[in-house]
């Protein structure tokens, strides 16, 4: 049995990870089998992230943050939580491959999952057209027309990037105004190959094997067009990622796990949360390691305040 098990492999969990390792609790950090290192795996340059002002490239990021938790005795497993069992002393954790590991303390990081439009046909062409990662899927779509669809920071992030393979990049924004920071906002609208189409809604994608075009609805006039387009970008947000713990944890009327007050204690004894999954506001990389030294530190004290007993089966067992 493990002091503590964490679940995500974001910046929350990672930070989470060194400060739990470095308590020399050895933690196991179940990373997921395609996702580990979270959502800053599918981003460029990271500019905000205090020590780099350079900036620096967000997968390198999160291999630093890696490496800094394994150096301190974090194993990292790269398999999907498949089944919690929170109730209880000793909390329980099964992975993909089967194999069920214990623990006394969950640190539960699993970060948020890209939201989707709701068109029927979004599945069936995601991968032929329709992508929510542009540095994994710009490359495609060089000298073609493509949109991004959102207006925050991801939206201005993916187009301008876009930018460097597409002849054409519309961002098709419902409002007519951005909710992007200021300086992603300039940057896509000094670009010339970036147009933008306000107060429009995409209403259907349309293509066979691969998006052709897709439907849209003035959201002011409620005038509808096609517009054809080689790929769209759907940059909307993002969900927390809480089925594994619904009927388990208590969740907030937004969706994100209750933690109570600004600590990381969930409704359950012995489970905290951390990182964009408690938090629907903020959701910066520096605020979720923030979260996972919360995380990391109540945790601490849980076990420290543990029956001794418990703590040293914990110790002597795998
Ligand atoms: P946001 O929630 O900030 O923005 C989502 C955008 O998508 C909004 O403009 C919203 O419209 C629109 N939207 C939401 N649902 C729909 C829908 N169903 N149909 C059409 N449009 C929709 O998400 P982001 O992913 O952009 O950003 C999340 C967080 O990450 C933010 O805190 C952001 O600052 C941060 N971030 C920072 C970056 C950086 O600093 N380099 C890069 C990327 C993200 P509306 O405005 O009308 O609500």
């Amino acid at each position: 049995m493990r002091q503590v098990i964490i679940i995500g492999s974001g910046p929350a969990g990672y930070t989470a990870a060194i400060y739990v390792a470095r308590a020399n609790l050895s933690p196991l950090v179940i990373a997921s089998s395609v996702e580990a290192g979270g959502e800053l795996m599918n981003t460029t340059d990271v500019e905000n992230f205090p020590g780099f002002p350079e900036g620096i490239m967000g997968p390198d990021l999160m291999q630093r943050m890696r490496e800094q938790a394994e150096r301190f005795g974090a194993e990292v497993l790269l398999d999907d939580v498949t089944s919690l069992e929170l109730s209880g002393d000793v909390k329980r954790v099964t992975v993909g491959s089967g194999e069920t590991f214990q623990a006394l303390a969950v640190i539960f990081a699993t970060g948020s999952a890209y939201r989707k439009l709701g068109l029927p046909d979004e599945d069936r062409l995601s991968g032929h057209g329709v992508s929510w990662c542009a540095t994994c899927d710009g490359f495609f779509f060089r000298e073609k027309t493509i949109a991004v669809v959102g207006g925050g920071d991801s939206a201005m992030e993916e187009a301008t990037f876009l930018t460097r393979f597409a002849t054409k990049v519309y961002v098709i924004h419902r409002k007519d105004s951005l909710r992007a920071s200021k300086i992603m906002q300039e940057r896509a609208f000094n670009n010339p190959k970036i147009e933008f189409v306000w107060n429009s809604s995409v209403t259907a994608l349309n293509g066979e094997s691969n998006l052709e075009s897709v439907g849209l609805i003035d959201t002011v006039t409620g005038e509808t067009r096609t517009l054809d387009l080689d790929g769209l970008f759907i940059a909307i947000g993002n969900d927390p990622r809480t089925h594994l713990v619904h009927n388990q944890l208590a969740l907030t009327s937004e969706g994100t796990v209750e933690v109570e007050g600004r600590s990381s204690r969930t409704s359950v004894t012995g489970v905290f949360a951390a990182g964009d999954v408690i938090d629907p506001t903020y959701r910066q990389a520096v605020t979720a390691a923030g979260s996972g030294t919360v995380a990391a530190l109540d945790a601490e004290h849980y076990l420290s305040a543990l029956p001794a007993s418990l703590v040293a089966s914990a110790n002597s067992s795998s």
